[in-house]
């Protein structure tokens, strides 16, 4: 029964699936605040305007991945297919754009219809950073270095190497174009009929391509290099000695490297990891200095990337389980009617608890178990009347009785000090 099924190209995320979600979004967040960006959030849909203009027409996002459509009130929608154009025009529909730089940090959901495989979702998710009202190279050294101690804190920079080009300014780019479409043009027919869409609407897009074929001609393809005015050739020479030089960081150049999206101007680079098959690219991002400006705002310089979560989350380790709790264990009527007020106690003290919520004492330990619980307080009647627990050991077995005069117990009550002293001891 389809309804039994999620949509094609989504999936659960699962305890231990989000578990490793979250702490990619938390260490990018981490990484994201040492650099002075600030989280910022933006609706999930947008008027269909937002992204199909800034975008490109001729993009593959465009062109064929958006989740358009018309509501109710006959709105064009768009569910986001990434976050750059968003964050923009937040920036502009709040009237930031005057008090430059701004640095934000954003996390979430985008939806692109594509074809699902490891790695490739229709929903799937980003953290990213933007950097706005900096034209000096020295913000996309930044940018980059920020993407690179995020990979090195999630323990995975070894496994990913960075690619950078440059597209140039306007012109520049436009020049290449222009050679590109006529060396294009003369073959033609050999080229895959994806890449002769693309050659109208977006041909620095064809060096991108994954087809066999079109591997082959791209291969003679006019470089970037040759049409890049001096102004440009300075820029991404800055870039790249900042890196190199200055930081010590190690990327290759890759000469076809272009971005899916039409606002790239300049530096463009991803971080590349051979181990998820065709889904390489991890994070990847560029300049976008005429982005703002299309969006009708003011004339702008941009930076930024977006990192795929999925993919990182694949990558990464086991990140730390969740702590382990206390299990409260009552014994009898008695010991339940403490056994809740108990574990507020114990919460309140910051430490989680597992409270059995029902059955006998070998059902009640085996849910400790399940739940991995550190220590187990057991509480009986003779327990009670005698004013102590029983704390037990679940790793070791070992069992000692502390007193905590549990039947007229407050909150807040000192009588229950040695308790939280000793449970605090086992830091878990
Ligand atoms: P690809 O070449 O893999 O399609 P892209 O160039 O379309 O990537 P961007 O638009 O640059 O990707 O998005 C930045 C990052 O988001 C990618 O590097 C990737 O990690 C992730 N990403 C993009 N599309 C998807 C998807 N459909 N499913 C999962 N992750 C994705
Ligand atoms: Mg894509």
């Amino acid at each position: 029964m389809r309804l039994l099924q999620p949509a094609r190209g989504t999936q659960d995320l699962l305890p231990e699936a989000a578990r490793r979600h979250r702490h990619v979004t938390k260490t990018a967040r981490a990484v994201a605040g040492l650099y002075g960006f600030v989280e910022i959030t933006t609706p999930i849909f947008e008027f269909t305007e937002v992204f199909a203009r800034p975008i490109g027409e001729g993009s593959d996002i465009v062109a064929k991945e958006m989740y358009t459509f018309t509501d109710r009130g006959g709105e064009q929608l768009t569910l986001r297919p990434e976050n750059t154009a968003g964050v923009v025009r937040a920036i502009l529909s709040n009237g930031l754009a005057q008090s430059t730089p701004l640095k934000f940090f954003y996390d979430g959901p985008m939806f692109r219809y594509e074809r699902p495989q490891k790695g490739r979702f229709r929903q799937f998710h980003q953290v990213g950073v933007e950097l706005l009202g900096v034209a000096h190279p020295q913000a996309d050294i930044e940018i980059i270095a920020l993407g690179q101690r995020l990979l090195r804190e999630l323990g995975i920079s070894d496994r990913v190497v960075l690619k950078l080009n440059t597209l140039g300014d306007p012109q520049s780019r436009a020049a290449y174009r222009a050679a590109l479409v006529s060396y294009f043009l003369s073959r033609q027919t050999e080229l895959s009929e994806d890449s002769r869409r693309r050659l109208d609407a977006n041909p620095l897009r064809i060096l991108d391509s994954k087809d066999p074929g079109d591997i082959r001609i791209n291969a003679d393809a006019p470089s970037f290099e040759d049409y890049l005015s001096d102004a440009s050739r300075l820029f991404f020479d800055k870039v790249c000695d900042g890196l190199a030089r200055t930081l010590h960081l190690s990327f290759e150049l890759d000469r076809r490297l272009v971005r899916g999206l039409d606002y790239y101007t300049h530096t463009v680079f991803e971080f590349v990891t051979s181990d998820l098959g065709a889904q390489g690219a991890v994070l990847a991002g560029g300049r976008y200095d005429g982005l703002v400006e299309l969006m009708g705002g003011p004339p702008m310089a941009g930076v930024g990337w977006a990192a795929g979560i999925e993919r990182l989350a694949l990558m990464i380790a086991e990140p730390p389980p969740p702590r382990r709790p206390v299990a409260v264990v009552p014994i009898g009527e008695r010991g339940e009617a403490v056994a809740l007020i108990l574990s507020e106690m114990i919460r309140s003290w910051g430490l989680p608890v597992e409270l059995g919520y029902s059955g006998n004492l070998s059902r009640r330990m085996r849910g400790a178990d399940r739940a991995r619980a550190r220590l187990a307080i057991l509480i009986g009647d003779d327990e009670l009347n005698r004013g102590i627990v029983k704390l037990r050991d679940l790793d070791d077995g070992r069992q000692e009785e502390i007193d905590a005069p549990l039947e007229n117990v407050v909150p807040g009550d000192f009588a229950l000090d040695g308790l939280r002293d000793r449970l605090q001891k086992f830091n878990c």
